[in-house]
């Protein structure tokens, strides 16, 4: 049954916001096609140079009023934007299905997690409090005060069109910063319904700033030395490109990378609920995620029932259109990342990886004809081949046998990235190790996604993220913030007695 999502005809023009004022854009326009269905939907622009630097100005004038503002009314702010977010989290959920192709369910938790990071961000007035020392020195006392930074950027990547932009603007905003956001050319719809609802909840003008582009208004901005800080979430080379130049132009900046996570099964785990797990980390989002699981480390005995089970369940995944209650899974999307992971399925048969379950070419439950790959599943698979070591980004599970976890260990720390880990297992004490040994920032035991809530920083590690300070949790507010120490004498007479030894 197709809904209204995928049959929306007339093509949506994204304006761009600079000072609390929609417009269209002057830049030239790009046409974006509904994953689902291959029609026009969207049309993006590439906002200028003059565009991009009206958004900077338009921050920093705003923000020279809105550090000021007193901290509890910033986060009262964010308390009427929850409340706003939740009222229309359907017609988010849609847009974000209908420009990114993910299931309606999908769209729907992945907001919940954003609304999440705002419910944090309304913690601004503890999360800001300071360190005291009263009498550090006689009739001195010092204390440290959390100050904002001035204007912030945000570029977020296409997989998560409103949780991963949500890791941003709001405690950015909520520290009393103003923000320039840049959101992905692919999707860039639903931050423009995120940002209208924040100016609905009563942000000032000109504190919150939408342009639309890539690579040439991302140099813009992290050029432009009105921008103190920049959030940047997407692949690792983009990544280490932003790093590079922000911290180049004294930025402070955070860029979180790409993954390649692995899932270790161990014999003697329950293996319905590894089955389960791995299905829903390697396939969820189709496969669209920094936390998707890549590699299933089988050990020993685990293997054989393993992948008969994840092959039984794989081919009953319902492929179609996100909009579908009846879709498990969505597309891909767009044409280019359907191509790349085709490629990376035939780099994988060549390389002598045994093929168990093939993606290509799937058949959709709903006869929709978009950029479509179903579930794959390779099994045999050595450490060294492409499809072990390579961010495929999309439904593809490599499984690797090894003898014993010591094994298992070697295998997910010898990769380049180190997002993600877990490890199902029966015997706390394999978990305990694994959890102590392995190379990556966010780990699992008997869970699937590790992913932390928005009170606990998200926190890859290795060629997964550059930076010091990750997204979300008490480093955000660190990353937002600058630390002044405040140290007063007033000498009280009546105080002065001095101790002798
Ligand atoms: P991407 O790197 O292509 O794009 C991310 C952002 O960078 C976009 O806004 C894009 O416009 C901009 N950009 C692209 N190329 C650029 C360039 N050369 N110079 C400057 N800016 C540029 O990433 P994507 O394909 O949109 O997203 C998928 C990637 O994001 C995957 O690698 C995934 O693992 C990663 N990701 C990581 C996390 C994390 O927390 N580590 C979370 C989500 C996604």
């Amino acid at each position: 049954m197709a809904t209204s999502a995928t049959t929306e005809t007339k093509l949506y023009d994204c304006p761009i916001c600079i000072g609390g004022e929609w417009r269209a854009s002057t830049g030239r326009r790009e046409t974006l096609l509904n994953p689902a269905t291959a029609q026009p939907v969207t049309t993006v622009p590439y906002c200028t140079a003059e565009e991009v630097s009206a958004a900077v100005g338009a921050a920093q004038a705003a923000f020279e009023t809105w550090r000021q503002v007193p901290v509890v009314e910033r986060s009262h702010v964010f308390f009427r934007y929850r409340e706003l977010l939740l009222k229309h989290s359907e017609e988010i959920a849609r847009i974000t299905t209908l420009e990114h192709g993910k299931t309606l369910d999908e769209s729907r938790a992945s907001l919940g997690r954003g609304i999440e990071a705002v419910e944090f961000a309304t913690s601004a007035p503890t999360l800001l409090m300071g360190d005291t020392a009263g009498d550090i020195s006689r009739g001195v006392d010092t204390v440290t005060v959390r100050q904002p930074l001035g204007v912030c950027v945000g570029i977020p990547p296409f997989n998560f069109p409103a949780m991963v932009p949500m890791w941003m603007f709001p405690m950015a905003i909520a520290c009393g910063n103003a923000f320039v956001m840049k959101p992905s050319e692919r999707v860039p719809r639903t931050v423009v319904r995120l940002v209208e609802l924040l100016y609905e909840a009563g942000l000032p003008k000109g504190v919150c700033n939408v342009v639309h582009g890539a690579k040439e208004v991302v140099d813009a901005l992290l050029a432009d030395p009105r921008v103190k800080a920049v959030s940047f979430v997407g692949s690792s080379p983009v990544a280490r490109h932003i790093y590079e130049t922000a911290g180049k132009n004294g930025k402070r900046v955070q860029a979180m990378g790409g993954a390649k996570n692995h899932v270790v099964v161990m014999p003697g785990c329950d293996l319905g609920a590894a089955v389960k797990a791995v299905l829903g980390a390697a396939y969820g989002c189709t496969g669209q995620r920094c936390l998707a699981t890549s590699v299933v480390v089988a050990v020993g005995a685990a293997a054989d029932p393993l992948i008969e089970e994840l092959k039984k369940a794989a081919s009953q995944i319902s492929v179609g259109a996100g909009d579908d209650p009846k879709t498990g899974m969505g597309p891909v999307v767009n044409a280019a990342a359907k191509k790349r992971i085709e490629q990376y399925i035939q780099a994988g048969e060549q390389e002598g990886a045994r093929l168990v379950a093939d993606g290509r070419e799937p058949h959709t439950h709903d006869g929709t004809e978009g950029f479509y790959v179903g579930p794959t599943i390779f099994d045999h698979v050595r450490p060294g081949m492409r499809i072990a070591r390579e961010e495929i980004f999309g439904p593809v599970l490599s499984v690797i046998r090894a003898k014993d976890l010591d094994e298992a260990v070697s295998v997910v720390n010898s990769s380049e990235f180190g997002n993600a880990a877990s490890i199902f297992t029966g015997a706390g004490a394999e978990g305990r190790e694994f959890a102590a040994r392995v190379q990556a920032g966010m780990v699992g035991v008997n869970v699937g996604v590790p992913a932390p809530s928005a009170f606990f920083p998200f926190a890859g590690w290795k060629g997964s993220f550059f930076g010091d300070l990750h997204a979300l949790g008490r480093d955000a507010v660190q990353f937002y913030t600058e630390t002044k120490v405040v140290t007063s004498r007033w000498p009280t007479p009546a105080r002065e007695h001095k101790i002798t030894f």
